[in-house]
This record gives C-alpha cells, sequence and structure tokens, in this order.
C-alpha cells in the first residue's frame, strides 16, 4: 500500500460521513486524507499557562485560562437575554461568566465556594471583563485530562453547524493519524535531516496536529517550514537550469512601432526610473539569452506603459507578445487601456479570457497562430495547450504572485525558444528576498513615481468620529470624486465578513440617501457578471461610493476614485493596507486614505496604522512589515503575503529560506536529475509539492 492510503477519499476515514465529507471539501478543500494531514492548525493554546485575573487581557481574540473560585451566580435578563451569570473570583480580582444556552445544565455544574479552571475568550463587556460560554471544569479533572497545547483550526460557520469546529477537525486529524502515521512517506534524505536537524516527517505531522510540548511545536513548524520553501527551490532551479541551457530570441532592432509610440502617442515624459528599466530589458533582448525578469515597482509606478513600450520592441523585431493577469476584470482592463493608449497604430491587440464567446475564441486562436495577432492580452485561460503562437517571443506577467513556477514553464513552452519573461509585481519586497522566491530571476525596480502626481494624504480616524468624516466625503463627492470602502474579510467567518459589509452599506445608504447619492457594494456572494457590471458603473461614474471586501486589491484603474476609505483598518496587514491605497492617486487630483479604527489599538496595529500616516513607500512600508511579522504567535498565523505559504513566514524566516535554496543548489550540482539512491526521497518531494501547493504550482 505504501504511500497510496493518502491518496483515499476523506469519506473513508471514521467520523466522517456523506455530509461532513461535502463541508470538508467545500468549505477547506480537503478531499483526501492527505489533504487533512496538511491542514494545520493556525495557533495553539497553552493549556499549561494560567493568568491571574488582574493579568487577564480584553478583547485579545485569543484563548486563556483561569484558575479561580466562584463565589455568586445568577440568572437574570428576559427572553434572548435570558442568561446565567458568575462571579469567579481569584486573589487578584473578579470575572464574570456567562452562558446562554443550556441555563439549567450549567446552573447544576457550576457550584458556589468552588474551585474550576475556566477556558475561553475574555471580551470587556461596559466595564467587567467576561467570557462567554467558557469551558469549566473542576480543578482535580482539568489536570489529569489535559493535553498541554490545544490545537486551534481555522473552520466557518457552515462547518460549525456539522461539527466541525476547531475541535471536531481535532478528532478527524486524531482519528487519520491513528490510522496512517507508518504509511507517512519521508521526503527529505537522512543526510540532509542530520545535516539541518531536521525531525523526520511523521512526526512533524504528528506534532504539528498534537504537540506534547513547545518544543515538538518549535521541531514540527521548522520541519514543515522548511518543506514548504525547500521543494519550491528545488523545482524552481530545476525549471532554471532548463532554461538557462537555452538560448533566448535576439531582439536588437528599435522599430517603427516603438518610436511612434514613443514620440507620437505617449502623453507624458517616461520617468528616470522607466527609462532605466527599459535599457535594461534592451540588453536582455541584445544578449542572446532568455529574460527572466522581476519588475517591481509601487502601484501607480508605471509598470504597465513601460511593458508596452518593451513589448513594441518585441513586435518590432517580429514576434508576438502576451500579457497575462490574475483576473478576467484586470485583463479586460489592461486590454481596453493598451488599445487606448495605441490609438490609431497598426497593431493587433486581442483579448482572451475563460467567458470569452466560442465563436469569437475560434477566430482568436486561429489569428495567433497564423501570427496575425500581436498582442495577445488574457488570464490564464492563455496558458491552456490550445493556444498556440506563430512565434511568441515575450511574455508579461501582471501581478506575480497569482501565478506559479509550473504556468510560467507552460508558457515558455509555447515556442521553440523560451520566450523573454517579464513579471510585474506591485508587492514590494527588499531585494535578497526577491533573489531567493524567485530563484535567479533579474531584479528591475521603478523607484520613482511620475512627476506632479500628488502624494496620497492618509489620515487615521476613531469610528466616533463619523461626523467629521461624512462631512469630509460629503464635500468630496460634492466635487465630483469618488469613493472606495474597504471592509476586512473576517477569518473564521464569511457570515460575518457579509453581514459586517451589509451592515455597514446599510449605515452608508441612510447617510447617503437616493437620489442624491449613489452607493453600492461588491461582494463574495455575487456572480462575476454581476462584479463586473458594478465595477462598470463605478467607472463610468455612475456610482460615488462603492463597498467591497477585498476584492478590489487588485490593479482596479479608476482615476476619478480619490478617496480610499478602510473600516477596521487594524485589522488589515501592513502590506495590504498599502496595497489598498494605490487604488487612489492614480490622477492629478489630490486623494485620500482614510484609516478607521475602534478606540482600542494593539501596540502592531498602532505601529501599522501610523506608517501608513507617514509614509507612502512602499519600500519602507515593506520594511516595517517584515520587521513586525518577526516572532509573531507559536505557529503560523496564515500568510497573507504574496505566496501562500501554510506555516512559512517569508518575513521572519529568511534564514530558512537561505537555507533551502543554498541546500537545493547543491544537491542539484551533484545530482541534476535526483536519481542517487539516497535522493529518491526528494522525488516524492517534489510530487507532493506539486500536487499541494495549489497556489504556487499550479493553475489557479
Ligand atoms: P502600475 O501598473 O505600475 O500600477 P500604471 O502603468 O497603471 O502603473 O500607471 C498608472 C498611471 O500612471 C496610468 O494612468 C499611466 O498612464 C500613468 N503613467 C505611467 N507612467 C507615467 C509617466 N511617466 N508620467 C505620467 N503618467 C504616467
Ligand atoms: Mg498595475
Amino acid at each position: 500500500m505504501g504511500a497510496t492510503i493518502l491518496n483515499n477519499d476523506i469519506t473513508y476515514l471514521n467520523g466522517v460521513g456523506e455530509k461532513k465529507a461535502r463541508i470538508l471539501q467545500e468549505e477547506f478543500n480537503i478531499k483526501t486524507f492527505d489533504d487533512l494531514l496538511n491542514y494545520y492548525p493556525y495557533r495553539y493554546v497553552d493549556k499549561s499557562k494560567f493568568y491571574r485575573i488582574s493579568e487577564v487581557p480584553a478583547n485579545i481574540n485569543t484563548y486563556i485560562q483561569i484558575k479561580g473560585v466562584i463565589t455568586d451566580k445568577q440568572i437574570i435578563g428576559e427572553n434572548r437575554a435570558r442568561r446565567l451569570v458568575a462571579k469567579l473570583q481569584d486573589n487578584t480580582g473578579v470575572i464574570h461568566l456567562t452562558w446562554f444556552n443550556n441555563i439549567k445544565y450549567f446552573n447544576e455544574i457550576v457550584q458556589i465556594n468552588t474551585s474550576y479552571v475556566v477556558f475561553g475568550k475574555p471580551t470587556l463587556f461596559n466595564t467587567t471583563i467576561n467570557i462567554t460560554h467558557p469551558e469549566i471544569s473542576t480543578e482535580e479533572k482539568s489536570t489529569s485530562s489535559q493535553v498541554p497545547f490545544l490545537p486551534m483550526y481555522n473552520s466557518s460557520d457552515k462547518a460549525k453547524r456539522t461539527g466541525l469546529d476547531s475541535r471536531g477537525i481535532s478528532k478527524l486529524c486524531y482519528n487519520l493519524l491513528s490510522l496512517c502515521k507508518q504509511q507517512i512517506p519521508e521526503t527529505i534524505p537522512l543526510y540532509i535531516q542530520q545535516k539541518l536537524q531536521l525531525i523526520d516527517r511523521a512526526s512533524a505531522l504528528q506534532y504539528i496536529h498534537f504537540p506534547r510540548s513547545a518544543k515538538d511545536i518549535e521541531q514540527a513548524t521548522r520541519r514543515l517550514k522548511f518543506e514548504e520553501v525547500f521543494f519550491m527551490q528545488l523545482i524552481m532551479q530545476r525549471l532554471q537550469q532548463m532554461s538557462q541551457r537555452s538560448n533566448g530570441y535576439m531582439m536588437p532592432k528599435v522599430g517603427e512601432n516603438f518610436n511612434t509610440f514613443y514620440h507620437h502617442h505617449l502623453a507624458f515624459a517616461l520617468t528616470n526610473a522607466q527609462k532605466k528599466v527599459i535599457k535594461e530589458i534592451r540588453s536582455d533582448f541584445l544578449s542572446g539569452k532568455q529574460m527572466n525578469r522581476l519588475l517591481q515597482g509601487d502601484v501607480g509606478s508605471g509598470k504597465t506603459i513601460t511593458a508596452l513600450l518593451v513589448m513594441l520592441l518585441a513586435i518590432d523585431n517580429g514576434y508576438q507578445c502576451c500579457l497575462m493577469a490574475p483576473t478576467e476584470i484586470l485583463a479586460q482592463q489592461h486590454y481596453f487601456n493598451i488599445r487606448k493608449m495605441l490609438g490609431d497604430m497598426d497593431i493587433n491587440v486581442q483579448l482572451l479570457t475563460g467567458s470569452t464567446k466560442l465563436s469569437e475564441r475560434k477566430i482568436i486562436l486561429s489569428d495567433t497562430q497564423k501570427g496575425k495577432t500581436n498582442i495577445l492580452i488574457g488570464t490564464h485561460a492563455l496558458c491552456e495547450d490550445n493556444v498556440l503562437f506563430k512565434h511568441l517571443g515575450l511574455v508579461v506577467i501582471d501581478e506575480q504572485h497569482r501565478f506559479g513556477v509550473e504556468q510560467r514553464a507552460k508558457l515558455w513552452r509555447k515556442s521553440l525558444i523560451p520566450p523573454h519573461v517579464l513579471v510585474m509585481t506591485a508587492t514590494p519586497i527588499p531585494r535578497t528576498l526577491a533573489m531567493t522566491l524567485y530563484g535567479d530571476l533579474d531584479v528591475s525596480v521603478i523607484d520613482e513615481l511620475p512627476k506632479g502626481r500628488k502624494p496620497i494624504q492618509t489620515m487615521h480616524f476613531y469610528r466616533s468620529q463619523s461626523n467629521t468624516i461624512n462631512q469630509f466625503l460629503r464635500k468630496e463627492i460634492a466635487a465630483g470624486r469618488q469613493v472606495y470602502v474597504v471592509f476586512p474579510l473576517i477569518q473564521e467567518s464569511e457570515k460575518l465578513t457579509l453581514s459586517n459589509l451589509m451592515d455597514g452599506y446599510e449605515r452608508f445608504k441612510q447617510s447617503y440617501p437616493e437620489p442624491q447619492y449613489h452607493v453600492s457594494c461588491l461582494h463574495g456572494k455575487m456572480s462575476g457578471e454581476e462584479k463586473d457590471a458594478e465595477m462598470q458603473k463605478f467607472k463610468e461614474g455612475k456610482i460615488d461610493i462603492l463597498l467591497a471586501t477585498t476584492v478590489i486589491e487588485v490593479g482596479i484603474d479608476v482615476s476619478n476614485a480619490t478617496i480610499m476609505v478602510i473600516e477596521n483598518a487594524e485589522r488589515f496587514g501592513l502590506s495590504q493596507l498599502h496595497q489598498l491605497r494605490g487604488r487612489v492617486g492614480r490622477g492629478n487630483e489630490q486623494s485620500y486614505c482614510l484609516l478607521l479604527t475602534d478606540a482600542a489599538l494593539s501596540q502592531d496595529a498602532k505601529i501599522r496604522i501610523k506608517a501608513m500616516v507617514d509614509t507612502n513607500d512602499g519600500f519602507e512600508i515593506a520594511n516595517v512589515d517584515l520587521k513586525l511579522r518577526g516572532p509573531g504567535e507559536i505557529a503560523g498565523t496564515r500568510q497573507s503575503g504574496m505566496i501562500n505559504f501554510k506555516l512559512l513566514n517569508i518575513a521572519a524566516d529568511e534564514r530558512i529560506i537561505s537555507t533551502a535554496r543554498d541546500i537545493s543548489r547543491s544537491i542539484l550540482q551533484d545530482d541534476p536529475t535526483l536519481s542517487r539512491p539516497e535522493n529518491a526521497p526528494l522525488k516524492i518531494g517534489v510530487a507532493l509539492a506539486q500536487k499541494n501547493s495549489n497556489n504556487y504550482f499550479q493553475i489557479g
């Protein structure tokens, strides 16, 4: 049987019926045993630690454990507010415990003058700290039966209703590991494990789900983090080895298209940074080697126009180009912008996405194959096998983090010699890190904004200041401007996210009534078409205020939208705030970013907000972000960076990343095909990485 038991359908696991299987798949994309094994807790609660009541932090959104004596209890309130409230006391203070459900039961369980161990999430209610529906047990019981670290798994409302809350998921993991721990394949050869002092894979997976100690968590995390980045490096470096052996197209000519555009169509002077990047690419085109270049530049720095100029160079040399964007709406936007910029020039630009009609698609595919299409713009539909070019010379990929290495490789294969590749990203990361993450990609940076751009003014408001905020928005709308309002995704619950957004929508509609104002809303329950339609109306200026969750994060370009309001800004990561801010400030009008927060802010949140208010510089922001995300919680919080690692934090784990890069280099030097017997586990690892990292190595 070997490793194959891990490929079993999740329905074969004890405790998983048809319904749970469906929920696991729909909510968490868990289809097989292996998928569940790779669904790690997002953090652990240290059950060996007890808080003294005077030290209990309120609203920290985390679970804690307290020892105390119940001194009083009462059933109070009517109807839905009817509840049991007990007072728990230690020698430093008192907190309240509240139960709304099963009041009768808990009223019997909870005895006055008895010691208990209480476990739950504290919140501040009026002036007292309160824990609603805590776990509670008498002291003797609790010490004998507790695991030291309780794993916490992300769940969703829907999953919770079928018993798949964190605890339910943990139970399934227990069943799974009891069944197949012996059959977890090793992916890292023993000699590397020893060299790096990594624990074996089966133990790592056991401990990530069921740690016995903090050390278990540390070792499991280190091993699994290493694995995440190591196999990515190994795959990437192998691909690069192949491409480096191959030559690249020579594109020496600066021809009519480039010159016409540069001298007659460009409405502005290029910035020095843009010129520098074009020079760098020109020298790649003259080198006879394939270009693999990462183009970094802050949002709005003018990457797209730079890419267009480079595409014109390729066309002048007789080659076709394609431009790939991560979403349909962005592909469309590029298509319309580029056509508009080219005006009456004789360049054939076409758009191919998932929703291109069949009849149209046929024409586009045939034009592309015949070489009639000069620039083909699209989504990852461009990677499909039936998209054939006559002579593809240059591939431009916008917003890299949505695409993986494998996708790039697929595009390379569409050409006799691999085409030149230019990857554009607006996620500023320090150069060293970029090189590690993108292998040996060359890096170009546009580190200068176009002249005359007014820096975006960023302001911080507390929610209580809504009058000031509304006055400000009304004034700007009266001047013809448009407003984005972004709401956070609430990690534990899509329902909360939606209701948060909907509450906001009601609020805004009341403050900004029709017919004077037009308020609209984009959310996850809408179809792609509905979203596009709303977006289109916004572009046409028919909507004054557009509310959304982070769907507008990437690349939408509406230059008349000059105000970005971010609700609960404290819930966003720094680089995400910066990305969102980049949606405004694209025209000549003064733009603003309003960060709204609750009154109580964590230390980190304060630093993030301050950084946003203080600077518009993406690299400075990135550096603050790197520092903040250093030693986080015990185990990985969800990664919100450019590549979705499960555990690895690209900000904090630079050491692991560079070790992985070096080890993978030296292995490939000695054994380029990984065929030595001692390297056999690596092949399993490569296959697993390709299967599991759905975001990076596969087509999304
Ligand atoms: P990015 O892709 O880097 O976010 P874009 O290429 O979309 O940026 O450029 C943002 C806006 O700035 C576009 O409207 C573009 O026409 C304009 N722009 C680009 N380069 C310049 C420049 N050198 N001078 C003035 N405006 C520019
Ligand atoms: Mg862009």
